[in-house]
């Protein structure tokens, strides 16, 4: 079981939050909160709880509007939640578990059931966040990988696209890293790969998305962004990794850049433009960042 688990555990009274925060102490990470909104708020916040321990009765918001609202929203869909009530009604169970709670604990509480039952949903909880990090991230680098990238890139166009927001897409190629490798050996090779990956992390803000393509090209999508913002942050990207110089190599980029237009329809036809931008600064001496002509 890792340490690093985070319990939220949810409840109006002073008293059940003493005895649930009892029975999780000692195991894992603790926060509480004592109303739904609170609960909302904490669920949303870096680090995310790995689970919720929710009472139903609370004034305000009970707690099936709660797990309604967290299963509605992308960012917190995630979390198990257990609810913990003094309902014991079938239909209450019922209605618990159809709003996509993992599961119910009914009051009174004992201690070694719950905490049998936190373990077991957060056993469950970091397996899927392990299988997730190895379905959707690239090994040597760590950033988002290429499956990833064309589900989430899918996802921001058309969202930008229905509702008019700015988008940029980068395409950064590696420049003669073939000579590179076969001058300084593939392990070198992976390590320039690693820092490259690790500007682009760096210097991407939560919502921004970094993904390596494939060999040493990476895609990075700024969203919304003002044009100039834009440039600054490519040229910025361009700047930083000529100054990484690993082991005095010289390493550089070239880089693709288009802005999403309406009829880019989705992401391919992006892509493609930022991919032709891409070529172009390749034929213009590498080194430097080409802007997508318009369709
Ligand atoms: P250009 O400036 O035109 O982009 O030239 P280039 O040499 O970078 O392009 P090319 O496509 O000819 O070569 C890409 C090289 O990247 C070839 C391949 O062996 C290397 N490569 C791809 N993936 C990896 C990797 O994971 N590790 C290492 N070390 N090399 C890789
Ligand atoms: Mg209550
Ligand atoms: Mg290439
Ligand atoms: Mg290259």
């Amino acid at each position: 079981m890792s340490d690093k688990a985070l319990v939220l555990i949810v409840d109006d009274s002073a008293t059940n939050l003493q005895v649930l925060a009892a029975c999780v102490k000692g195991y894992h990470q603790l926060k509480v909160a004592t109303d739904g909104e609170k609960c909302l708020q904490i669920a949303r916040q870096t680090p995310q709880p790995d689970l919720i321990l929710l009472d139903v009765e609370m004034p305000g918001m009970n707690g099936y509007e709660v797990c309604k609202r967290l299963k509605a929203d992308p960012e917190t869909e995630a979390i198990p939640v257990i609810f913990i009530t003094g309902l014991q009604g079938d239909k209450d169970e019922e209605l618990g578990l159809k709003l996509g709670a993992v599961d119910y604990i009914t009051k009174p509480i004992r201690p070694a059931i719950v905490i049998a039952r936190v373990n077991t949903h957060i056993t469950l909880k970091l397996q899927r966040d392990k299988l997730n990090q190895i379905a959707f991230n690239d090994q040597l680098t760590g950033l988002y990988n290429r499956h990833f990238l064309f589900e989430a890139a899918a996802r921001k166009v058309s969202r930008a696209l229905r509702h008019s927001y700015e988008l940029w897409l980068l395409m950064i190629d590696i420049d003669h890293f073939k000579m590179i490798n076969d001058t300084y050996g593939h392990p070198m090779g992976d390590q320039i790969l690693k820092q490259v990956a690790d500007v682009l992390a760096v210097d991407n803000r939560a919502e921004d998305l970094a993904a390596r393509f494939g060999g040493e090209e990476f895609v990075v999508i700024f969203d919304p962004c003002e044009d100039q913002d834009a440039l600054n942050k490519a040229q910025r990207i361009l700047r930083k990794i000529e100054q990484l110089k690993p082991q005095g190599i010289k390493v550089t980029v070239s880089i693709g850049m288009a802005k999403l237009k309406a009829e880019d329809v989705d992401f391919e036809r992006l892509l493609k433009r930022a991919d032709d931008a891409l070529y172009k600064a390749k034929q213009g001496g590498r080194n430097r960042i080409e802007l997508a002509s318009f369709p």
